[in-house]
């Protein structure tokens, strides 16, 4: 049965119990509003591990525009149905006190790449990301803790920070998870409109086809999505674009 915990103390008690009968943690952090991409994270949590971790946090450090947190869908009792259906054993719902007891007057920065892509476009973004990864990697105490290649800036970030601060967790990157049309799901994909939703899977299409970078920002743009950017990086291409007032990010590998 799925337990809620909203203290660091609470989790930390459990937790000492699971390390005192030997059994492996896995992690998923997320914001909820879950959806099939975060219960495929918790079925290879499932898979791998002894005991299965997730938190719910809708992390305000991470949100440079307000109204973008104020509209970000709250869905907890849909979420635990979710989660318990995916052998879920815990769910750490904090506080934001709980999460940030000193404010913000410790954060964790990379002065690199989070400058780029995303980073560019959302100042300060990667520095909440990072920040509450943290914060939650340490409480958490998990052997492996997973995150969607979705969100594939992030999850390099993410790698580079658990390499530079030592950490003992290893972070497991699961496939981004579409929609039969192409769209990679999103708890944001609720506030497209039918139109806005109709157009959205062109932006999977054009990444996917589109011979290079600037081909694929000018077909993009013509097809009426505001460019955010796409760029070609390594074997991947990365891209972010506006429909209205819903930012959506994808990535493929080429
Ligand atoms: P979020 O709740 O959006 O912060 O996401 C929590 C975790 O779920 C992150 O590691 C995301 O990369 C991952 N995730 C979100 N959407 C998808 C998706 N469509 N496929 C796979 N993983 C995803």
């Amino acid at each position: 049965m799925l337990r809620t915990v909203h203290t660091v103390a609470a989790w930390r008690a459990l937790r000492a119990a699971h390390h005192a009968a030997g059994r492996t943690i896995g992690f998923v952090p997320t914001m909820g509003a879950l959806h099939a991409g975060h219960a495929t994270l918790f079925d290879a949590a499932r898979r791998d591990c002894d005991v299965v971790l997730a938190s719910v946090f809708v992390n305000p450090t991470q949100f440079d525009e307000s109204t973008d947190f104020d509209t970000y869908p709250r869905t907890l009792d849909a979420d635990r149905t979710l989660m318990a259906a995916h052998g879920v054993d815990v769910v750490f719902v904090p506080s934001v006190a709980e999460m940030y007891p000193n404010g913000t007057a410790y954060t964790v920065q990379e002065d690199a790449f989070s400058r780029e892509l995303c980073g560019a476009h959302r100042p300060g973004h990667f520095t909440g990301v990072l920040t509450v990864v943290m914060k939650l990697l340490q409480i958490a105490g998990a052997d492996r803790a997973y995150f969607g290649e979705k969100d594939w800036q992030q999850l390099q970030l993410v790698r580079g920070m658990v390499q530079a601060f030592c950490l003992e967790t290893e972070i497991v990157g699961c496939p981004t998870v579409r929609e039969p049309d192409g769209l990679a799901l999103s708890s944001r994909n609720v506030r497209l409109s039918p139109a806005e939703r109709a157009l959205a899977p062109q932006f999977h299409a054009v990444l996917n086809s589109a011979p290079d970078a600037a081909t694929a920002r000018q077909r993009l743009t013509e097809l009426g999505f505001a460019v955010d950017y796409v760029e070609d990086i390594d074997r991947r291409r990365l891209g972010a674009v506006r429909l209205g007032s819903t930012r959506l990010i994808d990535n493929v590998a080429r």
